[in-house]
């Protein structure tokens, strides 16, 4: 059998892997691609927790610019990473992946409550377990969260999966046709040259805690596996 580089994971999903090519909202051929792909890795016996975000369906961000209060737009933001875990959730059980979705904002009729010694039990008997409504804080993001809940349950590497982007560049591949890819960074030189690969905040967190981030394209099928396996794909961040 294929022997894993991690044991344990953290994939981060952006809202915007979730909509696929249609830009907004869920599209249900993307979400099925993902959770193949998220059942190789169980298959591999890797444990996976995800993190989603939700900017597929609302940003915090720009709701406030609409003048809606920034704590508020935040809590919808964190409201529409709940519906992604859902759609994740169904997704992966249709395959026939168990899966549990814990909630940092209490919705016990629809998710457990974050706890975290029971979402590390359940990654020891192979289930999924998807991290749903960010950190519970507005002004977080679920890069944080991500980062956060890595460095909860112990996991050996972020996997941050872009569908828009191979990995980090010095500038925008889609704007500046000279920007270069870098195959490895520290955390500090993210941080210097204000890459944009995740807020300064999940950085930190991330760089403080000794947790690698893998930032690969999710859009080729199989990369998950690939970013698991230890091939040389994307950009690696180390503290
Ligand atoms: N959010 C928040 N606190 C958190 C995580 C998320 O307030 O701990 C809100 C915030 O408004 C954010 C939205 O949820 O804009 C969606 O999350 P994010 O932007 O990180 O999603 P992504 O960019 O990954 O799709």
């Amino acid at each position: 059998m294929e022997q894993p580089k991690y044991k344990r994971v953290v994939l981060k999903l952006s809202g915007e892997a979730m909509a696929g090519n249609q830009g907004f909202g869920i599209e249900a051929n993307t979400i099925h691609s993902i959770a193949t792909q998220v059942k190789e890795l169980i298959e591999l016996n890797v444990e996976v927790a995800v993190v989603v975000g939700g900017g597929n369906i609302w940003r915090g961000i720009s709701g406030s610019s609409q003048g809606i209060d920034r704590a508020t737009a935040d809590y919808m933001g964190m409201l529409a990473t709940v519906m992604n875990s859902l759609a994740l959730q169904d997704a992966l059980e249709t395959i026939e992946v168990p899966t549990r979705v814990q909630t940092s904002i209490e919705m016990q009729q629809i998710a457990e409550p974050y706890i975290r010694r029971r979402a590390i039990r359940h990654l020891e008997k192979g289930r999924v377990v998807i991290f749903a409504s960010g950190t519970g804080n507005p002004f977080f993001s679920t890069d944080t969260t991500a980062a956060l809940r890595a460095a909860e349950i112990e996991a050996e590497v972020i996997l941050m999966a872009k569908n828009n982007v191979d990995g980090v560049y010095s500038a925008d591949p889609k704007l500046d046709p000279d920007a270069q890819k870098y195959d490895q960074l520290t955390y500090m030189e993210v941080l210097n040259k204000n890459l944009g690969v995740m807020d300064s905040t999940a950085s930190s967190l991330c760089m403080d805690n000794h947790i690698p981030l893998l930032v690969f394209s999710i859009m080729e099928e199989g990369n998950i596996k690939r970013a698991i396996l230890g091939e040389k794909i994307g950009t690696l961040v180390k503290g």
